[in-house]
């Protein structure tokens, strides 16, 4: 049985409708993505899946339980990131894990996860004098102190330099390890990409597509191209011989070599039995951001910020 399971959600808010029709399920133990740009309808998603929004059509169940109907119960098994603004300027962040562990049956450790969190000297700071990445790190310690079974997590790395988005992926990496499935709401492609196992692209309140990172990029890219400049002389005759290439073409010094299948392992190895090195090797594949164009026929609004 899914752990979460959505089905054919609605959501309007007068006149707009966030949610159209969006059905997935995510299985135990994965971090499923939902990806899409900002308006698509992630956040109007996961409200319902915590129990915040009651659909307007459709159904979502939290291992079975309604999250509007069950809401005490769907509480204990589910940690959700809040947004900074729920959360008084003056609490220290050990006061505020501490309130929140004490909403929970068997909490974790507040001291071990601050630990975790890089937050183990901010105990006594108050909440407003904590830099953004801190106050990021906070919502995910408040959403992982109850010890859920399941770990919302919306736009965790928004605001957040280069090396705190990598430790904070870093972190997520951890926290499933140990079991924790992950719901991971983002409008960044590489983020989606580097840790989902499956993700939901959506659009205009629809699913687009569910696939791996990996599945959704081969649905729209069979081709692959590899660009090197030969060590030494070859004839193209070589290369175009190969099935899994479908053309050759020259830049200058470079060949340029388009193909499917396992087109890296075919070139090379054909060219280190001609005793021919691929010096500066390079290849182009699509990327998610490609896929996303293919499915939705429109371009990723990159967010602002
Ligand atoms: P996303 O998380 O993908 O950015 P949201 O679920 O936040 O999308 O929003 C989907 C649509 O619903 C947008 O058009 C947004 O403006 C609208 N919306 C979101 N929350 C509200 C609300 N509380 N009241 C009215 N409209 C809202």
């Amino acid at each position: 049985m899914p752990i979460i399971d959505v089905t054919n959600l609605h959501k309007v808010y007068g006149s707009t409708v966030a949610v159209d029709d969006v059905s997935f399920t995510v299985e135990e133990g994965e971090i499923f993505g939902i990806l899409g740009p900002n308006g698509a309808g992630k956040t109007t998603t996961v409200e319902c899946i915590g129990g915040l929004r009651r659909p307007d059509g459709g159904s979502v169940r939290v291992l079975g339980l309604d999250p509007v109907r069950d809401r005490a119960e769907v509480r204990k098994v589910l940690g959700a990131q809040l947004q900074e603004s729920e959360l008084p300027e003056k609490i220290t962040v050990a006061e505020a894990l501490d309130l929140y562990a004490s909403f929970y049956p068997s909490p974790a450790n507040p001291a071990e996860l601050l630990g975790d969190l890089g937050l183990a000297g901010k105990a006594d700071t108050r909440f407003e004098k904590l830099s953004g990445g801190q106050k990021q790190r906070l919502s995910i310690a408040l959403a992982l102190v109850g010890n859920p079974r399941i770990a919302v997590l919306d736009e965790l790395t928004t605001g957040l330099d280069p090396q705190a988005r990598r430790d904070t992926w870093q972190l997520i990496e951890q926290v499933r390890a140990r079991g924790v499935t992950i719901v991971l709401v983002t409008h960044f492609m590489d983020e989606a990409e580097r840790l989902c196992d499956r993700l939901a692209l959506i659009d205009g309140g629809r699913v687009a597509a569910i696939d791996s990172p990996a599945g959704l990029i081969a649905r729209v890219a069979t081709e692959q191209t590899l660009r090197f400049r030969p060590s030494s002389p070859l004839e193209e005759s070589v290369l175009t011989a190969l099935p899994d290439v479908t053309a050759v073409s020259r830049e200058g010094a470079h060949y340029v070599v388009t193909g499917t299948g396992n087109l890296p392992y075919a070139v090379i190895t054909t060219l280190a039995a001609h005793d021919v090195v691929a010096a500066e090797l390079r290849m182009d594949q699509a990327s998610l951001e490609d896929a996303f164009v293919a499915m939705t026929g429109r371009t990723f609004e990159p967010a602002a910020g």
